[in-house]
């Protein structure tokens, strides 16, 4: 079994989904008491949120890569980014290791293009949906067309993520508001809806929608798996 490389804590909410998918996935295909073999780095949030909202991706990235020198360091065999969001600084990282990084935009786009869909709904923080470094990757690697809410929406679902989930907290009227903006997304020829935050689940899951959801961190973590048992 390979080791999986994490940088966590962008939120530790979130973090916690993966490192117990990871260990259970693990388990599920080796049994006994197999758990995954991990080294994480987690980082702490708040000067990194502060860096993203003066848009200094720079700065961003110059931790990002401290982190990813230190994970390979220390043995690991690949590396995630535990968000979406900083896969903005994903090539600048991925240039200054030479263990790969499995970006999570790829694994969300092979599984959506092996389900035979050609047009997706994008939630996510504001610079997921809006930049180029997400969009655009699904929209020229794998042909699709994808879907975001316009806005006053997608400041209530950016808002959403960094006020109530990254804190853990589920709030019942966000939870209608994203079914709205989801359902309003269907309308508009969505035929699935990409949760391209890796709180976004813990707040809207396959109990709450009749809408195909492609949850990023299930699907991040799927291809950890896939690479470190193959
Ligand atoms: N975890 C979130 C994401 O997947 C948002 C937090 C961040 O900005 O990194 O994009």
């Amino acid at each position: 079994m390979k080791t999986i490389g994490l940088i966590g804590g962008m939120s530790w909410e979130s973090t916690l989904h993966y490192y117990r998918q990871l260990n259970q996935g693990v388990n599920q295909s080796l049994g006994g008491l197999h758990s995954a073999k991990i080294i994480m780095e987690s980082v702490d949030f708040h000067p990194l949120e502060e860096m993203m909202r003066r848009d200094d991706w720079p700065g961003i990235g110059k931790q990002l890569i401290l982190a990813a020198r230190r994970i390979e360091q220390s043995g690991a065999d690949c590396l995630l980014i535990c968000t979406n969001t900083m896969h903005k600084v994903a090539e600048s990282v991925q240039n200054h290791i030479d263990i790969p990084l499995l970006h999570i935009a790829d694994a969300t786009g092979q599984k959506i293009v092996s389900e035979q869909l050609t047009t997706v709904g994008l939630l996510g923080t504001r610079f997921t949906m809006e930049e180029d470094f997400y969009r655009a990757r699904l929209e020229k690697s794998f042909n699709l067309k994808v879907i975001i809410p316009p806005e006053p929406d997608r400041a209530l679902v950016n808002n959403v993520i960094f006020s109530e989930l990254c804190h853990g907290k589920v709030n019942e009227q966000s939870r209608e508001d994203y079914l709205r903006i989801m359902a309003t997304m269907h309308q508009d020829g969505a035929e699935a809806i990409i949760e391209g935050c890796t709180e976004i689940n813990m707040l809207v899951n396959d109990s709450h929608s009749k809408l195909p959801l492609f949850d990023t961190t299930t699907i991040h973590v799927e291809s950890a798996l896939e690479f470190a048992l193959a």
